[in-house]
């Protein structure tokens, strides 16, 4: 089994994702940001296949010190850019520029840095072995998050064109590309916006009637870093009950 890098795994949907990919027999490192408390406890359920570092994906150098801890556990196989913010709620008209940067610089420019170093090393023309990299978009991209978060959601749009293009461009190197769209999916990113209750109140929206777990997501993230997918390249799969 392989060797994952997965961003922003301390909680919620990577949490969900690392455990998924313990169980899968994969190695993996994991990324926090603030909550260590959270990163401890999940490195200890792994019992020893999980090692989490510190990581602002802001930050291409702390990005860049991550893969250095991924050298140093083994060959790379798989990237899952998870980290990710809404920067909260805001009408564009009224949206702070800081609000802005934050989210592209967390959302785009870390999936960007975090999948170039991730193609550099598993890409078959520069000695690598290929993989799979794996982004976290947002139903947000296609709804575009009017009144709510347009920031987010353009930024989620951002994502989906990473990914269909450098699946493009890296699809005879032996990697694929893929993304897993959210749809609503009962975590604290909710909370941290600033409205615990969105995703039980807009649940009447969803088709299937129901907020998804973040284990729901995990799954299809599994799949598309699994051979079971190898046929699958420049993709977004939603995970969001129809909605
Ligand atoms: P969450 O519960 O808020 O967890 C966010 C995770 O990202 C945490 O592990 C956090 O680390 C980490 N993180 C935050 N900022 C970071 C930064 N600057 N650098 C590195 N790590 C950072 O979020 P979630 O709901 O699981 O969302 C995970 C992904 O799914 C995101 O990309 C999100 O946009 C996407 N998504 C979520 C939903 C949804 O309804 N939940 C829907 C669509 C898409 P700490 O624990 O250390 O704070």
């Amino acid at each position: 089994m392989g060797l994952i890098l997965i961003t922003g795994g301390s909680r919620g949907i990577g949490a969900a994702i690392v455990k998924r990919a313990v169980a899968d027999g994969h190695s993996v490192l994991f990324t926090y940001h603030s909550d260590r408390a959270a990163a401890d406890r999940l490195v200890a359920a792994c019992g020893g296949r999980a090692q989490a570092t510190r990581c602002d994906v802001a930050d291409p150098a702390q990005i860049a010190a991550a893969f250095a801890k991924v050298d140093a556990m083994g060959t790379l196989t798989g990237l899952v850019n998870n980290a990710g913010i809404t920067g909260g709620f805001a009408r564009v008209a009224d949206l702070p520029i800081d609000t802005l940067r934050g989210v592209l610089a967390t959302n785009v420019e870390g999936c960007f840095v975090a999948a170039q170093l991730a193609v550099r090393r598993m890409s078959t023309v520069r000695g690598g072995a290929g993989g799979s990299v794996v982004n976290l978009s947002s139903q947000a991209a296609r709804l575009g998050g009017g009144g709510e978060w347009v920031h987010y959601a353009a930024s989620k749009a951002a994502v989906d064109a990473l990914t269909i293009g450098l699946a493009r461009e890296v699809g005879r190197e032996g990697i694929r590309v893929n993304a897993v769209s959210p749809g609503l999916i009962d975590t604290d990113i909710h909370a941290t916006a600033g409205d615990p209750d969105r995703v039980h109140r807009m649940a009447d929206g969803v088709p299937l009637g129901r907020p998804g777990a973040a284990a729901e997501v995990a799954d299809a993230v599994a799949w598309l870093l699994s051979d079971r997918s190898s046929y699958v390249t420049g993709t977004i799969i939603p995970v969001s009950g129809g909605r």
